[in-house]
């Protein structure tokens, strides 16, 4: 016994490192705090986009058994992952879909390690489920849905949809034989976590029934009527309608009500993707585009987007809970003291998740920080230098999709161009910008066509970012334009 008892000490004072005293927790702390703050000075100037060629880096420095200084963690940290691809703090991130990653967030997720809050069950710990609820709740109030909905908070809209996808199909009994009879209606401008969600639920056989989107990119409303009793004809089962309120190529928002509406009649599911733009329905103005959607059965909304949390946040909401829980609830002997008797019901009955990150602060401590006025203040504005964007690139000359419903741009320069050189133009232009950097744009293919593209969705994105992005786009097209006569 002795012999094991001096071990465990021997191995107590070797692992002591791990607990550091509190004037070495203040040093490393400082040493954070300094590169964030010499991290948001170099945001603020530097590019949004660099190109990498040293790939190697971090693999230099291998784990090894001893330990190194903060200082040298840092300087690897800054070069091998700060440096190299886009900056989504930088406002000048206009690609994708971006979001920014407002500070407080960031203090919310030092708080949730710090006090490692387990927000999976009720019964460990009340408060931090609570705290998600609440932000559940708001959620569901800015639809709005009806108070007995509810939803989880998940890592992002890719889970969020599955988590949707999931519900419907239990809902519907899609399982077995039920597979290969059962539809779901989608368009081309679906999300592709869309597509993969229906595989990874079990539901890569069923019938993907694509309906046409017309010349707004909207789904049609008539065609997806004439699908629906197409497919009950041939002795099919409809089952499931994906729309979205803000798509990812052009920002539109589908006629979400009338899509309820035909759901509705025929019996069917109706989740809306509105992982980019679900958060638009707090701009006053822009609350028409979402006529009706809060008849939905389930919808998708990304905070690391709209309400510009940095990544690792989504929700899944959902008119009825219940589901939620017939599809992902478990019982095992060794959780019988956590069983739920609260009237709040417990994330880890509500998804696949059991160990998870405790989200919810990373939400609240900014929203109540601040408030929600600026949020509801940024989003409008993101609107706005979208149009603006939309008005002065038409001025330089560039053919541009439709005016932005949201904050996404499509566009592309044609003007004295053969027909046959557009897309290689606009495919030289792209690159061109990323060599560029200023700001980092990102481009699509619609019908063939290769268009850019311009989201703004940055809470840092303000008028000078666009004015440097028209700039940009003005000087690198002139360059082009040079080299091809
Ligand atoms: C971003 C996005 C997704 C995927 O969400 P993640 O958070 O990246 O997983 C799905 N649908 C739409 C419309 C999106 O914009």
């Amino acid at each position: 016994m002795r012999e094991i008892s001096d071990k465990i000490k021997r191995l107590e004072e070797k692992s002591a490192v791990l607990e550091p005293g509190a004037t070495e927790r203040k040093r490393l702390l400082d040493q954070v705090h300094n590169y964030s703050d010499a991290f948001y000075r170099r945001t603020d100037t530097g590019p949004a986009f660099s190109q990498s060629d040293e790939d190697s880096f971090l693999e230099k420095f291998p784990l090894k058994e001893e330990g190194e200084s903060i200082e040298k963690l840092l300087q690897i940290f800054e070069k091998s992952v700060e440096k190299p691809g886009i900056n989504p703090a930088s406002g000048g991130h206009l690609g994708y879909i971006p979001g920014g990653g407002v500070y407080p967030s960031a203090l919310g997720d030092y708080l949730a390690a710090v006090t490692n809050r387990y927000a999976g069950i009720y019964f460990a710990n009340p408060g931090a489920v609570r705290m998600e609820q609440m932000m559940i709740d708001w959620l569901c109030s800015i639809i709005p849905f009806p108070k007995t909905a509810g939803g989880t908070l998940c890592s992002g809209g890719s889970i969020a949809n599955l988590t949707g996808i999931t519900a419907a199909r239990d809902r519907y009994g899609i399982e077995g034989a039920a597979v290969e009879k059962a539809v779901v209606y989608l368009t081309g401008q679906a999300h592709h976590s869309l597509h993969k969600a229906l595989r990874i639920a079990g539901l890569g056989k069923c019938k993907w029934h694509t309906i046409p989107v017309g010349n707004d990119f909207k789904m049609q409303v008539e065609k997806l009527e004439e699908a629906i009793e197409e497919d009950r004809a041939k002795g099919l089962r409809p089952f499931l309608v994906l729309s979205t309120a803000g798509t990812t190529d052009t920002g539109v928002v589908d006629s979400v009500g009338d899509l309820s509406a035909i759901c509705q009649k025929y019996g069917l599911w109706h989740h809306i993707d509105a992982a980019y733009g679900g958060c638009f329905v707090l701009v006053e103005d822009l609350k028409p585009h979402f006529k009706g959607w809060e008849l939905a059965d389930s919808i998708t909304i990304d905070p690391h987007k709209g309400l510009f949390l940095p990544y690792g946040t989504g929700a899944l909401l959902i008119r009825d809970p219940d589901l939620l829980l017939k599809s992902h609830h478990y019982l095992a002997n060794y959780m019988r003291d956590a069983q739920n008797e609260g009237q709040v019901m417990s994330p880890a009955d509500l998804s696949p998740e059991l160990s998870r990150h405790f989200r919810g602060l990373r939400m609240w401590l900014p929203l109540k920080l601040f408030g929600l006025g600026p949020f509801k203040a940024a989003l409008e504005e993101k609107h706005l230098l979208a149009r603006y964007f939309h008005q002065k690139i038409g001025e330089l000359g560039f053919e541009t999709g439709p005016a932005p419903t949201l904050s996404v741009v499509i566009y592309r320069y044609t003007k004295g161009l053969d027909p046959n050189d557009i897309n290689d133009f606009n495919q030289d232009l792209i690159k061109k910008c990323h060599r560029d950097g200023r700001v980092f744009i990102s481009s699509t293919v619609i019908n063939g066509d290769i268009w850019l593209r311009l989201a703004v969705l940055n809470f840092r994105t303000h008028l000078d970012t666009i004015d440097k992005t028209l700039e940009m786009l003005r000087e690198n097209v002139e360059v082009l334009l040079q080299d091809r006569v």
